[in-house]
């Protein structure tokens, strides 16, 4: 009864403990798995771009070799053939890609040029294509896919190595490949010819062209070894710088020192072609790597995601079970002192401060409640000749007795029982009748004589006794507990009067 109205504000005091660290917490790592995961798009979106312009670049790549193959006069039934397989590998390569596209996210219009570009290359303009027409479209493409870098910020990825292999496969190893197609075309369309002085003229400019993209490419490829080490792309590397120097010393001593060409056109496109092949099997190697490395760093950062929602629920598990298990101590510490503080340390009945706290409370209480309020005063008689006879540590031990009493004659619940100072006790209850109230009091007084506790010069009887005052208080009618208290004293000191040990009775009506 005593805490009543106080949980509310503990619970508050509770809360407010908890939730600045939570809010602490829950700010940190959600700033964390802000950046975190800021990375993982950005890894995703490197990803969606780097499949589109592998995609790209197959169609290229295919487009590169069908221009070879359509500038041999007169071709033989398998490039015949192999020109047809061609024009439907592109085609299917131009659906796929256009359907990887839909995933690339896009705030330009590059999509949409993209798309256009890739309208525009129908069945009937790779019938007819010649050599420029082939050539401009592979441009067009070049440039998408450096575009397409940038868009999906493949070009602008912090790490060095995925720096080195987004250049390898945007810019330099097409371009390689790209320099290489031209001179099997020009190679291819010389055939038996004697090679014109313009032809040469072209290729050499191609072959100046392959020798500085090969410089790059070795300095890159040193780089890359440095920092990842992948067995597949040294492999694949050492096989591009045999196939690319096959070419250079084909086109030296065939077409640029040879008064005639000795080979069929065919069969100079399909030597190049596959050296060709050999360039794209790198290209090919750099993206899976550029991938697999990606893919890697995605996958880290998805399980650190999954690590931090794990972390972050524990730290949050952990503050609130913190936070319970102090409010709990805390708790228990708070109403312990409560109760020492409104409890008489001798008798452990209620003390005077708390008789003070109640008493008003509960006049106001059973004022709503219309129901009657009985308070007893009680007072052990005698009790100085009893100090003076046994001593007053075995009075003390008279006024323990005494309380003990009381407390267990208190049966229903909101009974109280005080003592109110030296040997004077007192009791409340609520909603007895006049003849009940009297019958609890003379129970208690009964009780307490026949505890037997001698006390030979008690004027009232050879045993400790108590005489009582009660008053039982219609609430409407009363206003001041001082008045319910006086009230109460007067019939107690009718019953010392009247002889002690016995019950004196406050009556309203006769006074
Ligand atoms: P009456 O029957 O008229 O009440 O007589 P009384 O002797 O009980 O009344 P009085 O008020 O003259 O004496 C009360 C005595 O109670 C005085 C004091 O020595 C004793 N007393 C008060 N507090 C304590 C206490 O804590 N321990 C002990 N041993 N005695 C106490
Ligand atoms: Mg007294
Ligand atoms: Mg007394």
């Amino acid at each position: 009864m005593y805490n009543l109205g106080k949980k509310n504000k503990s619970i508050k005091y509770f809360v407010m403990l908890a939730i600045m660290p939570l809010i602490a917490i829950i700010s940190m790592f959600s700033y964390a798995l802000f950046h975190i995961q800021k990375d993982v798009d950005f890894v995703h979106h490197e990803m969606v771009g780097l499949d589109v312009i592998t995609q790209i670049e197959d169609v290229v790549f295919n487009i590169q070799k069908l221009r070879g193959l359509t500038c041999i006069k007169s071709p033989n039934n398998g490039s015949a053939e192999s020109i047809e397989f061609l024009k439907e590998t592109i085609y299917k390569d131009l659906t796929i890609l256009k359907q990887k596209l839909f995933y690339v996210k896009d705030k330009s219009s590059l999509r949409y040029e993209l798309l256009d570009h890739i309208e525009s290359i129908d069945k009937s303009s790779l019938e007819y294509a010649n050599f420029d027409y082939l050539s401009k479209v592979i441009y067009d493409f070049m440039i998408f896919s450096y575009r397409i870098s940038y868009q999906c910020k493949l070009i602008l990825d912090p790490e060095l190595y995925s720096y080195i292999l987004v250049t390898n496969i945007v810019g330099y190893l097409p371009e390689l490949i790209e320099y290489n197609g031209q001179i099997r075309a020009i190679a291819s369309s010389a055939q038996s010819e004697l090679i014109t002085e313009d032809k040469k003229q072209n290729i050499r400019v191609q072959i100046d062209k392959i020798e500085e993209r090969l410089g790059i490419i070795r300095y890159n490829m040193s780089l890359l070894n440095d920092y990842v080490n992948d067995k597949k792309i040294k492999i694949a590397y050492e096989k591009m710088l045999k196939a690319q120097e096959n070419i250079l010393n084909m086109a030296d001593s065939h077409f640029l020192n040879a008064k005639k060409i000795s080979f069929e056109a065919d069969k100079i496109n399909s030597l190049t072609t596959r050296n060709i092949e050999l360039i794209i099997d790198l290209y090919h190697e750099n993206s899976k790597l550029l991938n697999a490395l990606l893919e890697k760093r995605y996958d880290h950062s998805n399980k650190l995601i999954l690590y931090i929602v794990i972390a972050e629920f524990l730290s949050i598990l952990f503050i609130i079970f913190i936070n319970l298990l102090f409010y709990n101590k805390n708790k228990k510490f708070v109403e312990k002192i409560e109760k020492l503080t409104i409890t008489d340390a001798m008798t452990s009945l209620y003390n005077r401060r708390y008789f003070d706290l109640i008493f008003d409370k509960l006049l106001k209480s059973q004022k709503r409640t219309e129901q009657t309020l009985v308070f007893i005063i009680l007072d052990i008689d005698c009790f100085k000749q009893y100090n003076d006879t046994y001593g007053h540590q075995a009075g003390d031990e008279a006024l323990k007795a005494v309380a003990k009493c009381l407390n267990s004659s208190l049966k229903r619940e909101g009974d109280l029982a005080f003592r109110l100072g030296g040997e004077e006790f007192g009791i409340l209850c609520t909603g007895l009748d006049d003849s009940s109230a009297f019958d609890f009091a003379n129970s208690i007084r009964k009780r307490v004589e026949e505890e037997k506790i001698e006390h030979k010069n008690n004027l009232a009887s050879q045993y400790v006794t108590i005489s009582m005052g009660l008053v039982v208080v219609e609430p409407e009618f009363v206003n001041s507990v001082n008045d319910i208290y006086r009230y109460a004293d007067e019939a107690l000191y009718k019953a010392k009067e009247n002889g002690r040990n016995q019950v004196g009775v406050y009556y309203f009506c006769n006074g």
